[in-house]
Parts: structure tokens; C-alpha cells; sequence
């Protein structure tokens, strides 16, 4: 199941703009205009997920989608899983990373797989 890691709650967007402006990217988010109110809508195939507008909409318009929980409850069932791992597991545990893949494939893993960089900077990025 896709699910989107920022999603969008309009009804509670104001459109301060603020997320505009934070955004790294500037074709991902776009205005709405009707005769009484303006909205900031998402192109989420644009959005390369770093979380800025997060932290910056104060009327919480926009919703960061946590699916861990899911992901554990789909390892706790016992089917069988592909890590993606990203590059950067190395350098941001250069101690430990041969043991938390060894410790996924414990788990049930079946298959690890280096993830491409660009794939990597998407989902590093929130
Ligand atoms: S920061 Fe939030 S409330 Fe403001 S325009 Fe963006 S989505 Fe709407
Ligand atoms: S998550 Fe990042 S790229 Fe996506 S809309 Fe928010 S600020 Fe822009």
C-alpha cells in the first residue's frame, strides 16, 4: 500500500504562505484561490519528503504519515521482507550497521538491498 509521507489537511490550511517560502523546491507546493480563503496544495510527486513545511505550519495543515508502526506489525506477522537500506546507514552507524541488517534478516528479512542515492535523498531528507 502507497502511502504519502506528507499529507494535507485543507480545511485547516490558512494560507500563510509559510510553507512556500521554507519549501527547498519551488514548483512543489501551489496556490488555490477561491473568493474567500487561499490554499497551499502539495504535488506529491514533487515533494521530495525533507519535512521543512512541517515544521513550519502552525495550523497543522500538514501531516507527517508515520507508517513504523505498520512496518513492525508486518514484521511481527512473519511474512517475509526486502530492507532498501539507504547509503548513508553506513556513515550514520559505522559501528553498527553489519549487525542491525543482520539482526533485520533475523527478523525475516529475505532480501537487502543498497537503495539508489537519489531514492536515499528523498526519504534521508524528512
Ligand atoms: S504553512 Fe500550513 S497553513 Fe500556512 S499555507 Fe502552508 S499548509 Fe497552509
Ligand atoms: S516536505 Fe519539503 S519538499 Fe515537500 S512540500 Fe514540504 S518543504 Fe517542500
Amino acid at each position: 500500500m502507497h502511502q504519502e509521507m506528507i499529507d494535507i489537511n485543507l480545511d485547516k490550511c490558512v494560507g500563510c504562505n509559510r510553507c512556500i517560502r521554507e519549501c527547498p523546491l519551488e514548483e512543489v507546493n501551489y496556490v488555490c484561490l477561491d473568493a474567500l480563503s487561499s490554499k497551499v496544495h502539495l504535488d506529491s510527486e514533487k515533494c521530495i519528503h525533507c519535512g521543512s513545511c512541517l515544521k513550519v505550519c502552525y495550523h497543522a495543515s500538514r501531516i507527517f504519515r508515520d507508517d513504523t508502526e505498520a512496518v513492525l506489525q508486518h514484521i511481527r506477522s512473519g511474512e517475509k521482507f526486502t530492507v532498501l537500506a539507504a547509503p548513508a546507514l553506513r556513515t550514520n552507524f559505522a559501528d553498527n550497521w553489519p549487525r542491525i541488517l543482520a539482526a533485520f534478516r533475523q527478523l525475516g528479512a529475505d532480501g537487502i538491498r543498497s537503495m539508489p542515492c537519489q531514492v536515499a535523498q528523498r526519504t534521508d531528507a524528512q
